[in-house]
């Protein structure tokens, strides 16, 4: 007999995950009358979507004129035209509506002199299919997140979601047909284990930016869920884009939001010239992110970077109204003075590209439900298992996210989610014993970490991971240093049997939790490095030096990432993007040069 003994539950619903996207999804569920639990490892309110600032998109027209087909034309061409048509069609559609759920359940938007909810302009967001900036992004000052977050958690409580917090999600549960029947978990409180049995898992574990050394999200940020799926033998899409925001404080990494290039912020060199006018001459400072990043890296790389070592760029507030910037950007001007110790309504902020978005991961449709390749269907559905937010790919943001379109993406997709699981699912329908040895897989994984008395420590390990995707596998890449990339971490992997895990306790043991989001975080890397390699075209946020171009012809196409735990292996496949909407009332938006 096993050592440890599970707890069982049983609900219609588990959504794993408590950011915007996990709470909006199970909210959904519970309205509709399913049974619904969530299980998260840190407090619901704790979750990163708390710290996202600049704001939500939706082309709600309140500061001059607006229509969701121009928003869905700039998220298709932010795309690179590897986002899904149908889904940004989806995405844009829907989206004035979701903010105004959000308005109704109370999120304190800031507002405009006549009380409409406040819109700023942020990059790539345009009028009339590109013809010049839009103020499109709803904002509660530079707070949206935090504003939005706490909301979504007061009407999940009201509807009866059952929370399970600081439970660590292990495992999904898959039968031999190749459905999800639940997922095991970690209470970190007590050190007891669970298995959750539901009709449908929903996945809404955040983005994996911990992978990397210098990143604007949290610690917690490690994928988990995207782990999950490839130990379940399912693929990951579109990984090797990686999202680098122009505006990360530098030496600190922590975020100075895009919201304030739309307030009227702009970059310098050294020259102290505004640079961004030469590489984009119609939208400037306000191009898409992956333009930006990769002007301030020239600039640098060409010797026009400032301070000391010449290795940053300076982002301007000094010129607006301190008035503005106090009602507007209040936390920005914190974080400024905290982590580089800045005045912004005197001094520049110094600013580096760093890590802040995933545009891959858990490939889904529309309404939320997993794909994989299947008999060669691309567009196979995983029974009883679903995705939502940055765990997921849509995909809307094919090879580059525009900012603001993440937390859209969150509340619009949530909703789909469960709007597919109350049409799809009966209210406590009977559901089929777990499999025989269900969790056993967790347990092993959880027995080899905590008996590894190896000599390396996670940290070592996890510190050599994060430099080698630092530095081989960043804003430029090129063939010889990805395949550096692969190797390096190919080698990090073969040092998981040297792990040393020095508290055995499963009782708050963050060594063991470290060690284990390690584990997540490193086949994700794999199969991120991987991906990049292999696409010999620059699309989006991956920009490779010896392919400077977009290849249509060769690459319009989603990767589809598999990841051999045993082994350490990633296969690689493909899956065709959609190139249809799903109505009459916009065509497909075909290709062309992408000039900003
Ligand atoms: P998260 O909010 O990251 O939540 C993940 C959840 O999963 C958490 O509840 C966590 O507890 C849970 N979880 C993870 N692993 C496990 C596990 N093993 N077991 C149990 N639970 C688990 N986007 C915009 O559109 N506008 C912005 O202004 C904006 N600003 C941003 C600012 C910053 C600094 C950053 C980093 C991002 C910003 N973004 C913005 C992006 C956006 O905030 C994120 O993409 C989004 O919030 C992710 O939400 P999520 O629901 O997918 O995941």
């Amino acid at each position: 007999m096993s050592k440890y003994e599970w707890i069982d539950h049983t609900y219609d619903v588990v959504v794993v995950g408590a950011g915007g996207s996990g709470l909006r999804a199970a909210l959904g569920a519970a309205q509709a009358g399913l049974r619904t639990a969530c299980v998260t490892k840190v407090f619901p309110t704790r979750s990163h979507t708390v710290a996202a600032q600049g704001g939500i998109s939706a082309s709600l027209g309140n500061m001059g004129e607006d229509d969701w087909r121009w928003h869905m034309y700039d998220t298709v061409k932010g795309s690179d035209w590897l986002g899904d048509q149908d889904a940004i069609e989806y995405l844009c559609r829907h989206a004035p509506d979701a903010v105004y759920e959000l308005e109704h359940w109370g999120v304190p938007f800031s507002r405009t002199p006549e009380g409409k909810i406040y819109q700023r302009a942020f990059g790539g967001m345009t009028r009339n299919f590109g013809e010049g900036p839009v103020q499109r992004t709803c904002a509660a000052a530079d707070r949206t997140g935090h504003a939005i977050l706490h909301t979504l958690y007061g009407q999940a409580v009201k509807h009866q979601t059952e929370f399970f917090i600081e439970y660590f999600a292990l495992d999904l549960i898959m039968d031999d047909d190749g459905a999800c029947r639940g997922v095991t978990a970690w209470n970190l409180e007590d050190g007891k284990l669970h298995r959750f049995r539901a009709q449908t898992v929903i996945l809404a574990t955040g983005g994996y930016g911990r992978a990397y050394f210098s990143a604007t999200s949290a610690h917690t940020c490690t994928g988990d869920g995207n782990a999950m799926v490839l130990r379940a033998g399912l693929p990951l899409q579109d990984m090797e884009f990686v999202q680098f925001h122009p505006t990360g404080i530098y030496g600190a990494g922590v975020l100075i939001t895009e919201g304030v290039r739309g307030e009227g912020g702009y970059l310098t060199n050294s020259e102290g010239e505004r640079f961004m006018e030469r590489y984009a001459p119609s939208a400037k400072d306000l191009a898409s992110r992956d333009v930006v990043s990769r002007s301030m890296t020239v600039e640098i790389r060409e010797g026009r970077g400032v301070g000391p070592k010449g290795d940053h760029i300076y982002l301007h507030l000094d010129h607006l109204d301190p008035d503005v910037i106090h009602r507007r950007l209040p936390g920005i001007s914190e974080s400024a003075r905290v982590f580089a110790g800045v005045d912004v309504t005197k001094e520049p902020i110094p600013v580096l590209p760093t890590v802040h978005y995933n545009m891959g991961g858990i490939p889904t449709n529309y309404h939320g439900e997993v794909l994989t390749k299947k008999n060669g269907d691309p567009d196979c559905v995983v029974p009883g298992l679903m995705a939502v937010g940055e765990a997921a790919c849509v995909s809307v943001h094919g090879a580059n996210r525009l900012g603001s379109n993440s937390l859209i993406d969150l509340v619009v997709f949530g909703r789909a989610a469960g709007l597919r699981a109350a049409e799809i699912l009966e209210s406590g329908a009977r559901q089929p014993e777990l499999p025989s040895g269900a969790g056993d897989n967790s347990i092993a994984r959880l027995d080899k970490f905590r008996n590894a008395k190896g000599g390396t420590p996670t940290a070592q390990l996890r510190d050599r991971m994060q430099h080698a995707m630092q530095t081989n596998c960043a804003v430029f890449r090129t063939g010889e240093v990805l395949d550096e990339g692969v190797k390096k971490i190919a080698e990090v992997y073969a040092g998981l049997p040297d792990i040393a895990v020095s508290d055995r306790t499963m009782i708050w043991n963050s060594d063991l939790v470290e060690t284990l989001e390690f584990d997540n975080l490193i086949a994700q890397a794999a199969v991120t490095v991987n991906g990049a390699a292999n696409r010999t075209e620059s699309r989006g946020a991956h920009a490779r030096e010896d392919f400077p171009d977009r290849d249509d012809e060769n690459w319009m196409k989603h990767t589809l990432a598999f990841f051999d735990t045993e082994s350490g292996q990633v296969t690689l496949d493909e899956r065709p993007v959609h190139t249809y909407t799903l109505s009459n009332d916009i065509k497909y938006i075909e290709p062309k040069a992408r000039v900003y």
